[in-house]
């Protein structure tokens, strides 16, 4: 389905192409300021890259909407006794306010009146909705380990609302139904966006740091840490965002692109000019006039954009589905060999590799279901190479159950990551 649309959207711009070779007239001259007026309705200037995205929601509408969410969930915490803000913790609200502000001062959209809302949550989560609000759930102010980590993760979602992600997301699957897109519905397209999204809102969201005079490296050791922790789940289902490791990577290349903005504990005086010209983008404007070919640039930057922007977020969402069919199938050669308690709240387990490829980097997950059927994951390291028919070992701790409990719950082993070689 998805084909489709594309093989249509290239038809009307050759179509328009052949228009405006015969361009010089009055007559051509409006059709084209009409086109660019259309692609103007559908489409915006991305604020970051000046790159033109879909959308049909104008900031106003925009704010509105995310805020109405925002305050529905305020509402909804009050309705169920829970305080928010600093009525639920002075000093952690005073912290998130003071780091949020220096991050919102240097971004795209300082110029509007921003709020975070500090909400009684244990979940490790902080999210937009597109508004002016940013929610961050009080068991990720805990877990998180400075002020520079903090600042990271503020500026990835203040990210999101900027490159306007939400409602891309929004007119993407409006698009696809209007273009009666089966894929829309599935979700498949979905998952692939929402990776891509992830990627741009950490690149934005590092340089925000980097300008507010956080150190920008506390984006990447977030994320090793939560591979240390979680593993990457790749053996277990299809990921609607990057991966873990792959995740502190990225993050690492950008904050050592962006170092050079870096002055420890102080905004970058220059910070306004680096958001438009800086290392990462480049930020690019309309050169033809409307009524001048705009109009038709306007609409390929749109259609190309667009199809670019599909291209690379179809390969990413191949590669993942590769590399996950790779670990499926190698998952269902590594049996366990046995178990072995090691203490009250660790184990060991012992199993083999059968496949014919050795495999390194492996991390094996145990899922335990308890009596309620809540469903736990815990991941354990393997160090070094696991060559074809070896056993190996790893042990898994458990912090908040015993061996003993253990024995009553339903669990399951599996690969949870790893790189095979020959
Ligand atoms: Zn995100």
């Amino acid at each position: 389905m998805l084909y489709k649309v594309r093989a249509s959207l290239i038809k009307t711009s050759s179509a328009l192409i052949c228009l405006l070779l015969l361009s010089g007239c009055e007559a051509l001259q409006s059709v084209d300021r009409g086109l660019y007026n259309a692609a103007e309705a559908v489409s915006e200037r991305d604020r970051v890259t000046g790159r033109r995205t879909l959308s049909m929601a104008g900031r106003g509408q925009q704010i509105a909407q995310g805020n109405a969410a925002v305050e529905q969930i305020i509402a909804q915490q009050k309705k169920a006794g829970k305080k928010i803000n600093a009525a639920l913790d002075r000093k952690a609200y005073q912290r998130l306010v003071r780091i949020f502000d220096r991050i919102h001062r240097v971004s795209h959209l300082a110029n509007e009146r921003w709020l975070p809302i500090l909400i009684d949550n244990p979940s490790f989560n902080a999210f937009t909705t597109g508004g002016t609000y940013i929610v961050v759930h009080s068991g990720l102010m805990k877990g998180l380990k400075s002020d520079a980590e903090l600042a990271a993760v503020l500026g990835h979602e203040v990210a999101h609302t900027v490159a306007n992600h939400v409602f891309e997301r929004q007119t993407h699957q409006t698009a696809a139904l209007i273009a009666g897109s089966k894929a829309a519905r599935r979700g498949g397209y979905q998952a692939a966006f929402t990776h891509e999204s992830e990627i741009e809102a950490d690149r934005i969201g590092i340089l925000y740091a980097a300008l507010a005079g956080f150190d920008p490296y506390a984006a990447s050791r977030i994320w090793e840490r939560q591979y240390k922790k979680e593993g990457s789940a790749r053996g277990l289902f299809f990921h609607d965002h990057p991966v873990n490791p792959e995740r502190a990577v990225l993050t690492r290349n950008v904050a050592k692109q962006v170092k050079p903005y870096y002055r420890k504990g102080r905004q970058n005086p220059q910070s306004a000019a680096l958001l438009n010209n800086n290392v990462l983008w480049r930020k690019s404007v309309a050169s033809a006039p409307a009524g001048n070919g705009a109009g038709l640039s306007a609409i390929l930057g749109t259609a190309l954009g667009a199809y670019v922007q599909h291209q690379g977020t179809k390969q990413e969402a191949n590669r993942q589905a590769q590399q996950i069919q790779v670990m499926q199938a190698l998952d269902k050669k590594v049996v366990v060999l046995g178990e072995k308690v090691i203490d009250q709240n660790s184990w060991q387990v012992i199993w083999q590799n059968r496949n014919n490829v050795g495999m390194k980097n492996v991390v094996m997950g145990v899922l335990i279901k308890d009596s309620k059927g809540k469903v736990k994951r815990y991941v354990a390291h393997v160090k070094g190479h696991v060559r074809p028919d070896a056993r190996f070992a790893a042990q898994f701790d458990l912090p908040d159950l015993t061996v003993a409990q253990l024995k009553r719950m339903q669990i399951k082993y599996y690969l949870d990551d790893a790189i095979p070689y020959r």
